[in-house]
Order: structure tokens, then sequence, then C-alpha cells
């Protein structure tokens, strides 16, 4: 599926763009996660945390993309894009509509606000975010701490949840930059990422009608692993033969603006040359860091001359359409999952919106009595509204622990049913 937020006539990209983690290379759900979750876990304990935390196995029903944990009160968030509040979660529990107003007044929250807010944005985050809920459960439910409004006491030892936080953000930054879960990766590709024969011919496609580059974040090793993996490997065409600028250390979001120093990699050992590169592009070379200004130089395009393809909303497409003016799509595997719920609820949402229609009608014109005067409101319709939303409670309202899978998931549904109780309370 492509949707498309504004045309854009591909005959006049010249040049396509990829980034790899999650783009080109698909990890496996839910081993590639739980293999990050099982390393988070290994590093708190390093550190000192319970060892009793090693209970806890990675759930993939729990997580979705896009949460905010907030520091203060160690809950998990799910938050519309202006900022008001749709579900919460506190350790493994939902908050219950009354405990959401209590916590955040008007149900809204300032996302702005990152020193308490932390978004959740990538699917690298998935391991993290389930973290989140499981540190809270267990310190929660654990005697030996006592429970306080922004964390644990512990004889006199105050766990805040922003500690928390700063706990689990640098055992994410440890276990993605010390390589262990790179490593593992590359021990055994066919558990972690999706090998799909598509790629090849769909890079070659590209190639044959314009350039192809590729900017990733990740090392050269790393990159010529999964790609070498991806591209078929041994006797197969070169995986670098397919592009024809290779940049890697690009530090996104940093790429899309000031970047950083464009060096060469020397692609038999792997390591960088001294110095900064000023050479012309020589085809099938390596470069490290760089910036978009460059890849644009060094290719001989302009912004609006290239499609760029990733995955990360901010550090992939929102940068480098803001402050570049490139062409952008973004790659959202959930989208195949949410398509199939909104497929399959479409035509009970209709017939919500149906009756909400029906109600407008009612109160607008029944709410005057033939006198002129106000009279208490008749509602013709309610009895098949209680209905409808009696059947969609039964099968899909969010708010119980047994149920978690679709609590998140099932938030514009339950903002619904909401709304159309509220019309029929007001
Ligand atoms: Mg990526």
């Amino acid at each position: 599926w492509i949707f498309v937020n504004r045309s854009l006539a591909l005959g006049k990209i010249r040049c396509f763009g990829f980034d790899m983690d999650y783009t080109l290379a698909a990890y496996k759900s839910p081993a590639y996660e739980t293999l990050a979750f099982e390393l988070l876990l290994e590093h708190l304990v390093c550190i000192g945390y319970p060892h009793e935390i090693l209970r806890y196995t990675y759930d993939p029903g729990f997580p979705t993309r896009g949460l905010v944990f907030d520091a203060l009160y160690g809950n998990l968030l799910k938050v519309d894009a202006y900022g008001n509040v749709l579900l919460g979660v506190h350790g493994l529990a939902f908050l219950s509509e009354a405990e959401i107003w209590s916590y955040y007044p008007s149900k809204f929250i300032q996302r702005a606000d990152l020193q308490r807010f932390h978004t959740l944005n990538t699917l690298f985050n998935l391991p993290e975010t389930y973290l989140y809920a499981c540190l809270v459960d267990f310190f929660s439910g654990c005697s030996r701490y006592t429970n306080c409004d922004t964390g644990y006491q512990h004889g006199n030892l105050f766990m805040s949840f922003r500690s928390l936080l700063q706990d689990v953000t640098d055992a994410m930054n440890s276990v993605h930059q010390s390589g262990c879960l790179k490593q593992k990766t590359l021990e055994n590709l066919e558990k972690y990422v999706e090998k799909d024969a598509r790629i090849p011919v769909l890079l070659g496609k590209m190639k044959e009608v314009g350039k192809v580059f590729l900017a990733t974040n990740s090392s050269y090793n790393y990159t010529d692993a999964i790609m070498t993996y991806l591209f078929g490997g041994g006797g197969a065409r070169p995986w670098r033969s397919y592009f024809d600028l290779i940049v890697v250390d690009t530090q996104k979001p940093r790429f899309f603006a000031e970047g950083t120093v464009l060096r060469q990699v020397n692609t038999d050992s792997g390591k960088l040359r001294v110095g900064t590169y000023t050479g012309p592009h020589q085809h099938c070379a390596v470069y490290s860091g760089g910036s978009s200004d460059v890849v644009c130089e060094l290719l001989g395009v302009r912004g609006k001359d290239i499609l760029y393809i990733g995955d990360h909303i901010f550090g992939d497409i929102v940068k480098s359409k803001k402050r570049q003016g490139w062409r952008t799509c973004l790659v959202v595997p959930e989208l195949s999952w949410e398509l199939g719920i909104w497929a399959r609820e479409k035509e009970r949402e209709e017939e919500l919106k149906r009756l909400d229609t029906r109600l407008l009608a009612e109160v607008s014109w029944g709410g005057l009595s033939t006198h002129g005067c106000i009279c208490p409101l008749q509602m013709p319709h309610e009895l098949a509204v209680e209905q409808e939303r009696a059947s969609l409670d039964a099968t899909s309202c969010p708010l119980s622990c047994g149920q978690r899978v679709s609590g998140w998931e099932a938030a514009r549904l339950c903002s619904l049913q909401r709304a159309t109780g509220l019309w029929l309370r007001s």
C-alpha cells in the first residue's frame, strides 16, 4: 500500500535514496525486539537493578510505536498530535478515565516538554517501551519499595521515574553502541533479518531510470554484512554495484543540517581514511559522515530531484523534507496491520457516525417543543446506539489487562465510543 499526501510525478525523480535499518533491512518481529529486550534487562541488572526483573519476557502485543513516557509519574501515554491523552498505562495496568484526568488536567500534555515527556517513535524503541512498563510494574508490586507519586522509596534511596528513564536510556545507548545487539544480529541473520528477493529487483530497476544512494547511520562493517545478506551474497551481484553512492555513519538528522566531516572508507579494512575527502565522486566508493548537501554535490542532483525513503519520521523524513526540500517516502510496516483493523471495523464506525448524525438531527429539531420552550431531550435512537455501544464494549473495550493487545490499537474506536457517549449524556 502506498498512501500519497501530495501528488508526485515519479518521472521527475532523478535520484532515489534509501535508509537501511527498518527500510531496506526489516528486522523480524518479535525475535529482534526480544533479543534487544533481553540485552536491556541484562544491562540493568549489571548496573544494580534487582535480578527479579529478568523474569519478564518480551510481549510483542503490548507496546506500540509512538507512545510517550512521562518521567514525572512513570506512565506510558498514547497521545494525539495535539497533546490530548487518549490512553495511559501505569506499569502493565491501564489507567481509568478518572485517573487520566487526575494525572493530566484537561487530559492534555505539553509534548514539547522534552525534559518530562520522552517520545518512543522508532521501531528500535519497542523493547524500551515495554521495559518501562515492566519496570514500573515490578517496583509497584515489590514489597521492598514504597510507592510514591514520582517514584519509589527504598531505605534511604529514592528511585524517581526520571532516574528510571535515565537508566533505560543509558542501557539503550549501551546496547546499540557497544555493538552487542549488532553482533548477536550478525551471528544469526536468518533469525533476525527479513530477506526479500524483491529488493535487488527494485533497486536494479531504479538504477535504470535514475541514481540510487544509501544513507545510513550504521557503520560500514555492519552495513556491509547486512546488505551482503539482503542482496544474496556468494556469487550474486555485489550489493555495492546497486548504488551510485553509499554513505554510512550519517548521524541523521544532523546529516540534513550541518553534517559531519566526510571521510572515505577503506572497504577492505572497514577503517576510515584520515582527513576530509575532497576529490570527485568515485563509483562504488563508500563514504562516512558528510551531509545531504554533499550527497547532492557528489551526485550532481538538487533536493527536488530526490525521493528519499526511510522509516524514521523525524530523522529521515521531516528533516530531509523541511530543511532540504527532498521528496520523501515513509515506511510504516504497522499500516498493513492497522488497515486490517480499519477494514474490519469500518462498517461499525460508519454505523456509529450515522447514528451520531441522526441523533444530532433529533437534538436540533426535537429540543424545542411546539410551545417554543426547552423540553427534556427525547432520544428516539438511544436504544439503538446503546446496543451498538454494548456490542463494541463486548468485543473491543481495551481497558482490561486481559485485552492489552487491543488496548492501544482500539484507541481511535474507543474515542469514537466516548464521543458517542458524550452525545448521549449531554
Ligand atoms: Mg531506519
